[in-house]
């Protein structure tokens, strides 16, 4: 499908969002992704597609992506992103993806981000909130710097009990399970650089005690938050 670009915001240090209108609706569950096809010159050995999970929620008017651009060498894919723009196109698969929210209302909600992977997170808050619709949820939110929190404002916003830990640190099941004081009954869902994601669901599925689901989301291409 033809996405057209309409703009870029800045939401944090090298953090952006960039909205696209599609050329017909595209339904989408808040939390799934699409692939992103960018034509350019002389792309990278990295090719010019990519997955991005939609930071947007359905109830809003425009689609949108949100990335980290390296300020020294981004790839030439998110140049390419990076300068597109209004009015040029690109084209973008249909949603798919399972990190969406659970059907039952009542269940215990527990996000942790790392670094980036907090649009899934967005893109689910939005919805809820939009939708006048209401989840017990706690966000663990971790980022390199104070600088990098991405949608601080809306987060500080919505209902959600919100912890952002900004100081690089990473940290194991126990003590983002202590932070948040029980985690039981609830489902874990996890989202953020591979390394981070999968450590993070291997100690959590092994804190046998507690009765609890988690959900992974992986992205590759980070090493850290
Ligand atoms: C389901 C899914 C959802 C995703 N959602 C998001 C999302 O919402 N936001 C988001 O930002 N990303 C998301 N990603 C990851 C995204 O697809 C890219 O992999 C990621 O953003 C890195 O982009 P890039 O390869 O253009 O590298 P860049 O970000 O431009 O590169 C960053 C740094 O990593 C190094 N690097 C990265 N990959 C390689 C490589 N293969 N070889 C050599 N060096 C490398 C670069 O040298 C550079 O210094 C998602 C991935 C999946 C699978």
């Amino acid at each position: 499908m033809t996405l057209q670009f309409v703009r870029r915001i800045q939401d944090a240090e090298h953090i952006f969002t960039y909205y696209f209108e599609p050329e017909r609706t595209l339904r989408y569950i808040a939390g799934q992704f699409l692939e992103f096809h960018i034509p350019h010159d002389n792309p990278d050995d990295r090719g010019e597609k990519r997955w991005f999970t939609v930071s947007s929620s359905p109830t809003e008017t425009h689609l949108a992506i949100t990335t980290k651009i390296d300020p020294k060498k981004p790839s030439t894919f998110k140049h390419a992103l990076h300068n597109l723009n209004p009015g040029d196109t690109i084209e973008g698969s249909e949603a798919m993806g399972d990190f969406v929210l659970p059907k039952d209302e009542s269940t215990k909600l527990i996000f942790i981000a790392g670094g980036i992977g907090v649009t899934p997170f967005r893109s689910m808050i939005t919805w809820l909130a939009q939708s006048n619709k209401s989840r017990d949820i706690t966000l663990l939110y971790m980022t390199q710097d104070e600088k990098q929190v991405a949608f601080r404002h809306e987060l500080d916003q919505i209902f959600v009990s919100l912890h952002i830990m900004s100081d690089g640190k990473r940290r194991t099941a126990q003590e983002l399970a202590d932070t948040i004081g029980s985690i039981e009954n609830a489902h874990i869902y996890i989202s953020g650089p591979e390394p981070m994601a999968k450590a993070l669901a291997t100690d959590f599925r092994s804190m046998s005690a507690h009765a609890y689901q988690v959900v992974t989301d992986y992205f590759p291409g980070y090493e850290s938050i």
